[in-house]
């Protein structure tokens, strides 16, 4: 890989240049590296806007400025509270609650997702220990933390920590081409101590089919894209990924469920577990207790919550 940079066009110092120089550099090498590139301002700008980044998200992990919220999974045809996905908010000082597609990215690329993914699993743990026994909690694991070292050891450190039972535990990974095999190695540890894995965004890979053989895995999380398509008279994939699901051994989660008409297809489908707006938006910790126990006194049905706005369904749909 080779990168170069121009006097005085890009830079009017030796010092400048050689950093310039080694810009290009660095983006060629990221690129896919054999390659020959040319500085450019763009690059610094990016460079600049990385280490900001970097200190930012530093800052913000050391002083616990990052919240879970939690959102429902339910059973499909009762309604009954299975458990919560944990979702990620950053209570920025100056932007407000910052949604994760605004920094998972950066926390990747820098490899601060590492610690910040550590801190959610303990947040997770010791949050969904106060709650019913019954009542599992689902984590989201980034590829970057999945493959890095020490990572089965935190999650056992993390359920230790909280007294959270490895069944209470699942994990949501997704497909990133090649999961390593130590990885798979890894996950399976896991699972033998009762934690389940979830594949999150089912469909939206390019190796599906390939994944879920190889994967060890208990649930299939149905990207919400075709939970948006899904019609009547037109379900058929949705339907064939429930039953390929079936056959391997896992329980479909459908994501993304916003009506009650995509909540019937669903059932139909035989799809057993639904997480979405439908159902509940994603809800801060402190309000899960007040859910699950109105959840508790709506006669074994489905509970709705009223700023929904939604009719209440029975069950069997
Ligand atoms: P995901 O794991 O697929 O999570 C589902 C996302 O869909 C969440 O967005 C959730 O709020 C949103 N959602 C749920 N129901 C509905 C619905 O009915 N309609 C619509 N339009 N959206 C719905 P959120 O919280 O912004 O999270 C986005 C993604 O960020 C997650 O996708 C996950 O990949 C990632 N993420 C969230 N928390 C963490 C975390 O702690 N660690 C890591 N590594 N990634 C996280
Ligand atoms: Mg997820
Ligand atoms: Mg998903």
């Amino acid at each position: 890989s080779i990168g170069y940079a121009g006097a005085p066009a890009d830079s009017e110092d030796a010092d400048t240049l050689v950093m310039s120089a080694d810009l290009a550099l660095y983006a060629a090498k990221s690129a896919g590296k054999n390659r020959v590139g040319r500085y450019s301002p763009v690059l610094r700008a990016r460079a600049r806007e990385r280490a900001s980044a970097l200190q930012e998200l530093g800052l913000a992990i050391e002083s616990r400025q990052f919240e879970l919220y939690y959102q429902p999974q339910v059973r499909a045809d009762t309604g009954r509270v299975e458990g919560f996905e944990a979702l990620l908010r950053w209570n920025h000082p100056v932007r407000g609650v910052l949604v994760p597609h605004i920094f998972i990215d950066v926390a990747e690329e820098t490899g601060l997702i590492v610690p910040l993914g550590l801190q959610v699993l303990n947040m997770a743990c010791a949050e969904a220990a106060t709650w019913p026994d019954d009542t599992y909690v689902t984590v989201n694991v980034s590829p970057v933390q999945l493959m890095s070292s020490g990572f089965g050891s935190a999650v056992n450190d993390a359920l230790e920590a909280s007294g959270l039972s490895g069944k209470r535990l699942q994990l949501e990974i997704t497909e990133t081409g090649a999961v390593e095999e130590l990885a798979v190695a890894e996950l399976d540890r896991l699972r033998a101590t009762g934690i389940a894995i979830a594949l999150d965004d089912f469909g939206t890979g390019y190796s599906s089919f390939e994944s879920l053989k190889k994967l060890p895995l208990d649930i299939l999380k149905i990207d919400r894209s075709f939970i948006t398509e899904l019609s009547e008279g037109d379900s058929a994939v949705v339907t064939s990924v429930v039953e390929v699901a079936k056959a391997l051994g896992m329980q479909s989660l459908a994501e993304g469920v916003e009506t009650a008409d995509q909540l019937r297809l669903l059932l139909t489908a035989g799809c057993e577990l639904v997480q979405g707006y439908y159902i509940s938006r994603p809800m801060p910790a402190k309000e899960v207790a007040e859910y699950l126990s109105a959840t508790a006194h709506s006669n074994g049905g489905y509970f709705i919550r009223s700023d929904n706005c939604a009719p209440l369904l029975t069950a069997g749909g």
